[in-house]
């Protein structure tokens, strides 16, 4: 029996992933170490098939957001590479931090005095690292505070501080004040200079080798979207997202595209409807704005981008039949969709680009050396997370090894 088409999709290529990863490794100091950041499924590209990879390739670390995502890559038999939490902790979740082996971020004496609390309790210890604000103003708290806090967590008997750390605000766009902040750390550096260190991203590990410390922390780069536009010609995009024309119908002039007829043909088109919608993480705000390539050609949308479906005119893309690949991000023939294309149309970043691409769309895994090959995951929520203690051991079937097909094939 002929295998179903996908209608939209994400390729996930794990070659260009190494490839990045090489660069990173080539611009990061021989004694840093590299934390790979995989937090909000990988940016997108998801979580557990990227971690292995990355991890394979030699990442030393990998930084998530929370205790949740350390528990998958835990019962995903990721089971000895360390894990950075970036977010702060809830004080719920520190028992599950301290099972699953992961290194919560802290800021303040109270987390330090609970986290060891919970250790404690469970006849172990527990390491954690530790922020300073120097200007980002999320977690952390600035100078003398942080210090006076730190020295009083370095007490905790069950406590280990491995690391103290800081995060740029602007480091993709403004090196004068990431100078500023690395000088309001180097004021501090004194008071912990036995410590372990990390400040940059991957922008900052661009602006200046100096910041990579003991640890870079590094996401954007990995998955070849540059923080810097030069960064474009180094690095190669990792995600290729992918829809398929569900319809082809020829419109005379005078006739409407779409919910709130915002679009009028002024003359004659063949428009092709695709099936990608804002409910698979394609944003509203391309509507009437963005282009898609169809047969190499960059096409673009007419009318609203709705909930499943959205219009684009394919009259310059002669030939295109029902079931034609169409690409939403990434490379066709001569021509490629950067994030970054999307990301400007939209009024956003990069990131939330490739980060919206929702649950309903499947990653097909091409060339991973850590997966057969064309393996195809779907985002899966944990059933029964909510018994939260049990989890860290807990199977989750993540991948089914179907083939990717075209339907015509
Ligand atoms: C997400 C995150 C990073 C990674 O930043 P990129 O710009 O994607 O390299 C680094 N540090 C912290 C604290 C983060 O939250």
């Amino acid at each position: 029996m002929k295998e179903r088409p996908l209608r939209c999709w994400a390729e996930i290529d794990g070659s260009a992933l190494r490839h990045n990863l090489a660069v990173v490794r080539s611009r990061v100091p021989q004694e840093t170490k590299l934390i790979a950041v995989v937090k909000a499924n990988a940016y997108g590209h998801g979580l557990v098939p990227v971690a292995k990879e990355l991890v394979l390739g030699g990442a030393d670390v990998l930084g998530v957001s929370n205790v949740e995502e350390a528990a998958e890559l835990r019962a995903a038999g990721m089971t000895t590479t360390p894990i950075l939490l970036l977010s702060a902790c809830l004080p719920g979740e520190f028992r599950q931090a301290i099972e699953c082996r992961a290194w919560p971020t802290i800021s303040t004496y109270e987390e330090a005095r609970r986290l060891n609390g919970v250790a404690e309790k469970a006849g172990t210890r527990v390491s954690a690292h530790f922020k300073i604000d120097t200007g980002m103003g999320r977690l952390g708290l600035w100078g003398a505070d942080a210090v006076k806090e730190l020295k009083r967590a370095e007490r905790l008997p069950a406590l280990n501080i491995g690391a103290v750390c800081t995060h740029f605000s602007s480091a993709d766009e403004d090196p004068e004040r990431t100078e500023e902040q690395w000088a309001e750390l180097l004021r501090w550096r004194p008071h912990f200079a036995d410590k372990a260190l990390h400040v940059a991203n991957s922008a900052a590990l661009w602006r200046r080798t100096i910041y990579a410390c003991s640890y870079v922390r590094v996401g954007l780069a990995l998955y070849g979207l540059p923080p810097m536009p030069f960064l474009r010609r180094l690095l190669r995009p990792v995600m290729s997202w992918k829809t398929r024309i569900t319809l082809l119908r020829h419109l005379p002039a005078g006739r409407t595209v779409s919910y709130g007829a915002t679009y009028l043909l002024r003359k004659a088109q063949r428009l092709a409807t695709l099936a990608v919608g804002y409910g698979d993480g394609y944003a509203r705000a391309l509507s009437n704005r963005a282009q898609v390539l169809v047969r190499s050609n960059r096409c673009r949308i007419r009318g609203r981008v709705t909930m499943d479906q959205t219009v684009v005119d394919v009259t310059s893309a002669g030939g295109c039949k029902v079931g034609d690949e169409v690409v939403l991000l990434g490379s066709q023939g001569d021509q490629i969709i950067h994030a970054d294309e999307l990301a400007k149309i939209a009024g956003t970043i990069s990131y939330e680009i490739v980060t919206s691409v929702g649950v309903r769309v499947p990653r097909v895994y091409r060339d991973f050396h850590s997966l057969p090959e064309g393996v195809r995951t779907r985002t899966t929520r944990r059933r029964g997370s909510r018994q939260a203690d049990a989890s860290c051991s807990k199977e989750i079937p993540i991948a089914t090894s179907r083939t990717l097909r075209s339907p015509h094939a």
